[in-house]
């Protein structure tokens, strides 16, 4: 996540929380539920690819290697209850948009982090699911097959491998904002439906389902976008969930 800063600058903050907090725990400001772990440079627009990601995972390495050992060995945690207890701790998930996933997978652009679906063919997957990546399998794979997956192959370890029973390709979600309501409702479903109608009804066809978000009548917590529907610029997570209940 882009975060500015003062003075104009801006950097990607690194956020860490524990697996067994209750969902509405960890997200009140106030429970300290996410711990700043550390901020990662901005790096400068298009240098070497292989630099950007190297950058990445060696400052990766260096806030998360405490957790090397400690998911090797195990560490002596006082827990809330007040015993002591001998814990081996996991990567259990990252929460990333697409392009900080693709820098954390090193799969290349435009190929599924998860799983092996080829890009421009998904149709391809009908009713059965892709092979899953598997880091294991692909350290002994030539640069050649890993072409063949869209992995890339650099001269540095992606910072995971370091960390026990951790396959960073599992441990990436899909990410709400970005991937179902900008990806599936806005940049795919929505221009879907504004070219069907469009074809259908002419080129004014905006007007009219301007119009018709217009006409919605008023009712609690649904938005009323008015006549510029189609003239929203800016658009945020609040409106995408508006856009979706109307
Ligand atoms: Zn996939």
């Amino acid at each position: 996540m882009l975060s500015t800063l003062s003075g104009d600058k801006s950097a990607w903050p690194v956020y860490m929380s524990v697996g067994n907090l209750a969902k509405e725990k960890r997200r009140a400001v106030k429970s300290n539920g996410l711990i700043l772990l550390g901020i990662l440079p901005k790096i400068p627009k298009n240098p070497a690819r292989e630099t950007t990601r190297r950058t990445f995972h060696e400052a990766i390495r260096q806030m998360l290697r405490p957790f090397e050992s400690s998911g090797r060995e195990g560490v002596d945690i006082v827990c809330a209850d007040g015993y002591t207890r001998k814990i081996f701790s996991r990567i259990a998930t990252w929460i990333a948009d697409y392009p900080e996933m693709v820098t954390l997978t090193l799969v290349k652009s435009m190929w599924c982090p998860r799983c092996k679906c080829i890009p421009d063919n998904l149709s391809a997957l009908t009713g059965t699911p892709s092979t899953p990546r598997d880091p294991v399998r692909y350290a002994q794979m030539s640069v050649e097959e890993l072409e063949a997956v869209g992995q890339w192959r650099f001269d540095f370890d992606n910072f995971a491998v370091h960390h026990a029973h951790c396959n960073i390709y599992h441990a990436i979600n899909p990410d709400r904002l970005h991937q179902l309501l900008k990806g599936v409702l806005k940049d795919h479903t929505w221009k879907w439906v504004c070219a069907y109608l469009t074809q259908e009804h002419g080129p004014h066809v905006m007007e009219r389902i301007d119009q018709r978000f217009a006409e919605i009548p008023p009712f609690s917590d649904l938005k009323n976008f008015g006549h510029k529907f189609s003239q929203i610029s800016q658009w945020t997570g609040a409106e995408y969930k508006h856009m979706l209940k109307v």
